[in-house]
């Protein structure tokens, strides 16, 4: 499987880096060994001084897709879910500086989290949930999917223009503003509206 990410997919958070507003989905990848199940403990890495949290949306693709059309799109998933796309900030500063790939910024080990999986008929409509971080309690990042630049359907048939969907691959769909750094031993808690999805700590 693979892991797509959507970068820039709310206005304010490309605000607060200071990036323009795309006019079209700008996505990366990470690999398998990025994923961090089941509430593990995330273990800050010794390459980065300045690791930053984005929550995010996670679709996870049900079939086998290629040059899906928008209006086709939503039956290429039936189960939601909410991650953390972490982010090397000080490593990625290096490589947009360079205009060089992030992947050393984004792709390492454990560097998305995910929750559990709910069906998308249980959450209702897509494109008004509430997504939201705590960091010790404290909300840090929240965000409606109303505020998207781009929605589900559009980055599913964006993306599968270029790259083939298979089974089980993940979108991570992109982060709402509120990002920031995270230390060690902070704990991290996501929801989806009221549902809490997923808790872990910083080691
Ligand atoms: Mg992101």
């Amino acid at each position: 499987m693979k892991i797509i990410c959507i970068g820039r997919n709310y206005i304010d958070h490309a605000k607060e880096l200071n990036n323009p507003v795309p006019s079209e989905p700008v996505f990366f990848m990470k690999p398998e060994t990025a994923l961090l199940k089941n509430n593990r403990d995330f273990f800050y890495p010794g390459f980065s001084n300045d690791i930053h949290h984005e929550v995010e949306l996670v679709v996870r693709i049900n079939k086998i897709g290629v040059h899906i059309q928008e209006k086709f799109a939503h039956t290429y998933y039936d189960e939601i879910g909410l991650g953390i796309d972490f982010t090397a900030r000080d490593l990625q500063a290096k490589q947009k500086k360079k205009g060089l790939p992030w992947e050393i910024a984004k792709a390492f080990d454990y560097s998305a989290p995910i929750s559990k999986f709910i069906s998308k008929t249980e959450l209702g409509d897509l494109n008004h949930l509430q997504l939201s971080l705590k960091k010790n309690g404290n909300l840090v990042q929240n965000g409606s999917t109303a505020d998207m630049i781009f929605s589900i359907d559009k980055i599913i048939a964006y993306v599968s223009q270029y790259v083939s969907f298979k089974i089980g691959d993940l979108i991570y769909t992109g982060t709402p503003a509120g990002v920031g750094p995270v230390k060690i031993g902070d704990q991290l808690t996501g929801y989806i509206d009221d549902r809490e999805m997923f808790s872990f700590k910083i080691k």
